[in-house]
């Protein structure tokens, strides 16, 4: 990559409002987006610390909640869900 100094002027490529990117973000994170909006996503958060550090929290709290299992659960609401299941299952 060649140092550009006038790349870096945000002027030159208008970009999407932080708004319009947190909205974004979990489908940035499951790519479902169009490649051009997903591209769009990454030179914003390239540059915008803000909206960078939503995605690394966004990204964090997914993975942690997939990673949790049934047997993780703490064991008082494992018990509240049983207990929810048997009333309903009578
Ligand atoms: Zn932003």
């Amino acid at each position: 990559m060649t140092s550009d100094p006038d790349h870096d002027r945000a002027s030159d490529h208008p970009r999407a409002p932080c708004s319009r990117v947190v909205s974004l973000l979990a489908d940035f994170l499951e790519e479902r987006l169009p490649p051009s909006t997903h591209l769009e996503l990454t030179r914003h958060l390239n540059d915008c610390h803000s909206c960078h550090t939503q995605l690394q929290t966004y990204r964090s709290t997914v993975s942690l909640l997939r990673s949790l299992r049934e047997e993780d659960l703490p064991t008082e609401l494992r018990l509240t869900l049983s207990a929810f299941l048997d009333r309903n299952e009578s």
